[in-house]
């Protein structure tokens, strides 16, 4: 019994014959560029973004770059977003390189001093995730003679159900438990900060739409709550995102619509006067992306037939597996020549490696592909190049494109 994979995204399915991406047959990408090879389609992130607009008209988007920081995307992708979310000092560049810095906010936990200052220079927005890293930031924007903008990111007391990361609700390393989270507001207030609000992101990878319904209520009653002993009103509440996108057999999309009205219908009975924003990597960008890579060696093996490719998890980590999944199941995959024909034959895919984690695909029903044709890996938009361990074993990194439209 061959192993199910998981559903190409719509905009690749209805293809007949050769897998076209943007404009062009996925042979005519190897051809001009080589392989292994990433292509990302940024049509499909801004079809994503309209769909995030008509179902959440009165809240920002903000997008979370560390899922896909390709400086080409982010250039296609700023003008659509409200905001980048950033994680390290490296991604404020790329972000200052495409936005404007009162658009950026910066999270994430062990932030240097430098990274601090470049911020507060800049005059982005920091997250804080600690009672201690505002203090940094309060004293670093006291010798600059600035008031650093610093909103209070809080590590809720719920957790996103169904999520395949949960951030809330437990210890964490990330932002500051609820119940210190007024106190901190406070302290950021009396000394001399410019208090941006909150910041509350409960968990990631969510493919059901009633959980994230009930952690966006709950995020919303949160900040209510924390306004109200903070006594001061938050200019921007940031209420995480979490939205999930699917990856494996059976897995469905989440129902932007629903989500977004009973978003719309809390919003429009609560006290708050603030700006709310939704901060999104993988649900924008996952989707988007096509990892290519070329066939080098067919070979049988006690009656299994192996696909040995060009690629592998240096580039693709969680194709394999290995990122982030507990238990190992196929992405989305395809021999891109023979798109319209049956599986008729099981075969794994796997990468040049030498590790046997190094599998791509384990045990699928595909069409047969020979030496030199290519393998299309689905849903390599986000956590992709940037994500995997590029240098383990040596080979070089794969090229990554971006589908360009006059
Ligand atoms: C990584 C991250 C995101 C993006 O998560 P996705 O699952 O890609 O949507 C959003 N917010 C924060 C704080 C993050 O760390």
């Amino acid at each position: 019994m061959s192993k199910p994979f998981g559903p190409l995204p719509p905009e690749f399915a209805a293809q007949r014959g050769e897998l076209m991406i943007g404009d062009r047959a996925a042979s005519a990408w190897v051809a001009a560029h080589g392989s292994p090879l990433f292509v990302y389609d940024p049509a499909i992130v801004a079809d994503r973004v309209r769909a995030f607009r008509a179902a959440f008209p009165a809240v920002d988007l903000h997008y979370a770059i560390k899922a896909n920081p390709h400086p080409a995307l982010l250039q296609a992708m700023a003008p659509l977003v409200d905001g980048l979310d950033v994680a390290s000092a490296g991604e404020l560049d790329k972000a200052l390189r495409v936005k404007p810095a009162g658009a950026i906010s910066f999270a994430g936990p062990g932030k240097r001093d430098a990274e601090l200052e470049a911020a507060i220079t800049a005059g982005a927005t920091l997250n804080v995730e600690s009672e201690g890293e505002a203090a940094r930031a309060l004293a670093i924007g006291g010798r600059l003679g600035t008031a650093p903008r610093l909103a209070v990111r809080v590590n809720p007391d719920m957790e996103l159900k169904g999520s395949g990361m949960k951030m809330g609700g437990r210890p964490s390393p990330f932002g500051v438990d609820a119940e210190r989270a007024a106190a901190l507001v406070r302290a950021i207030v009396a000394g001399g900060g410019d208090w941006r609000g909150f910041h509350i992101f409960a968990g990631s990878q969510a493919l059901d739409s009633q959980a994230l319904i009930e952690t966006q209520a709950a995020t919303l009653a949160l900040a209510e709550r924390l306004s109200d002993e903070a006594g001061h009103m938050p200019p921007l509440v940031n209420l995480g995102g979490g939205f999930g996108i699917p990856h494996f057999a059976g897995d469905t999309p989440i129902d932007l619509a629903a989500i977004g009205a009973a978003l719309g219908d809390a919003l429009s009975r609560t006290r708050l006067r603030s700006t709310f924003a939704i901060e999104l990597g993988r649900w924008l960008v996952g989707e988007s992306g096509v990892y290519l890579t070329r066939v080098i060696d067919r070979k049988e093996s006690r009656g299994e037939t192996f696909l040995v490719v060009d690629g592998g998890l240096h580039h693709q980590l969680a194709a394999s597996g290995n990122f982030g999944t507990v238990v190992r199941r196929n992405y989305p995959v395809a021999v891109t020549h023979r798109m319209a024909e049956a599986g008729d034959e099981e075969v794994s895919v796997v990468g040049c490696l030498c590790t046997p984690l190094d599998r791509l695909a384990d045990k699928v029903a595909l069409p047969r592909a020979d030496v030199g044709d290519t393998i299309a890996i689905f849903i390599a938009g986000a956590y992709g190049a940037t994500a995997s361990p590029g240098l383990f074993l040596g080979h070089p990194p794969a090229v990554e494109c971006v589908v360009q439209r006059p």
